[in-house]
């Protein structure tokens, strides 16, 4: 199978030549692939339960955007956030931006994607005040940014886990949300259209973007969530996911990506090709600007919410009549000894001055 790992290797030099006024983040990011597993980072030691042979394994390289590093980042992160989880009903609550802005999206990406989460989470939270839908400025939710759409185009968007309701004004009671739907839709869009503007005239990029766009729909989709509970185990695939992974690269032939795609509205897969340069082009577009935090906590399931954990669990469940499940994190991938099989232990690890990860 080819992975992204090894398209870099073969390909990026390539690309870095071509384009050596590329933003530093990108460079890293490349760097950090190409060298992931290759010794670069260093090596760990393990020994053999049963044989008691010695094996050293390099070390990977832990960028956030490594789509080899994607398995392991989200089960360590999933065991930090099972705690955190509520009952109740949930809903997916996703706002996407308008074409016309994406282009500028690109150029200010810390600012626009900053705009987006505010005038988003402030749309859903001026709503739920509103006494039609919920009636309190105590709602719960956890947004992820993704910036990519299944052809690896840019897409820049939020997905929301919103919990169905919230907290009086007071914290001693739960006030649920109807079943279906959370706050109305098209509100919702009007809102969050008009917040996102005043923050690109803040910004002072208000003129790049034509005024026709302030005056048409903006896209935001509202879906009940199928199970009642365990809110956090649906945004975990979300939350560490690169924009592909290594299981759709079909091929690498004559300098075309084979990649599968499904196609819109259906289940159907489709393969794609991609000149490799315009593939690794596509893939880092969807970089993070460095340290910007793409997984965001509000109101009542951020963590400097002044009502305990527990109290608001306790809440929900004496709504909703249902204990909230506890999941247990699955297990971490086990290495075994290529010599016997047995299990493998770590012993410690090697690590170079100069290849730190970042
Ligand atoms: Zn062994
Ligand atoms: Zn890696």
């Amino acid at each position: 199978m080819t992975t992204i790992n090894e398209i870099f290797r073969a390909f990026a030099p390539e690309y870095i030549e071509r384009y050596p006024n590329m933003p530093g983040h990108h460079r890293k990011v490349i760097a950090a692939i190409i060298n992931c597993r290759s010794g670069k980072y260093g090596t760990t030691v393990y020994r053999c339960l049963k044989c008691g042979q010695k094996h050293f394994i390099s070390r990977s390289c832990g960028n956030r955007h490594c789509p080899m590093c994607q398995y392991h980042k989200t089960q360590a992160w999933l065991e930090k956030q099972l705690n955190k989880q509520v009952g109740g009903q949930h809903f997916m609550i996703t706002f996407t931006l308008p074409e016309e802005i994406r282009p500028i999206a690109r150029q200010n990406q810390k600012l626009v994607y900053q705009a987006l989460f505010k005038a988003s989470s402030q749309a859903l939270k001026k709503l739920a005040q509103d006494k039609r839908f919920i009636g309190t400025s105590l709602p719960g939710f956890t947004g992820v940014l993704q910036t990519w759409g299944r052809q690896l185009q840019y897409h820049p968007h939020i997905h929301y886990i919103v919990v169905s309701g919230g907290l009086s004004e007071n914290r001693d009671a739960w006030i649920p949300s109807r079943k279906d739907f959370f706050v109305h839709e098209k509100p919702l869009s009007i809102i969050f259209r008009a917040i996102f503007m005043k923050e690109m005239k803040k910004a002072g990029l208000s003129g790049q973007i034509p005024s026709s766009v302030w005056k048409k729909d903006w896209v935001v989709d509202s879906e009940a969530m199928e199970s009642a509970d365990n809110s956090i185990r649906y945004l975990a695939p979300y939350v560490f996911r690169v924009a592909i992974s290594n299981s759709r690269i079909v091929k690498v032939e004559d300098r075309f990506v084979y990649f599968k795609y499904r196609k819109h509205s259906s289940k159907q897969m489709k393969t794609m090709r991609l000149e490799v340069m315009e593939f690794i082009r596509r893939f880092l577009q969807h970089v993070l600007p460095s340290g910007f935090m793409k997984v965001r906590h509000f109101g009542f399931m951020n963590p400097n919410c002044c009502t305990p954990h527990e109290t608001i669990v306790k809440l929900i469940e004496d709504h909703t009549g249902e204990t909230l499940k506890k999941v247990e994190p699955s297990e971490p991938p086990k290495q075994y000894c290529s010599d016997c099989g047995g299990e493998l232990v770590y012993l410690w690890s090697i690590i170079p001055m100069f290849h730190q990860r970042e």
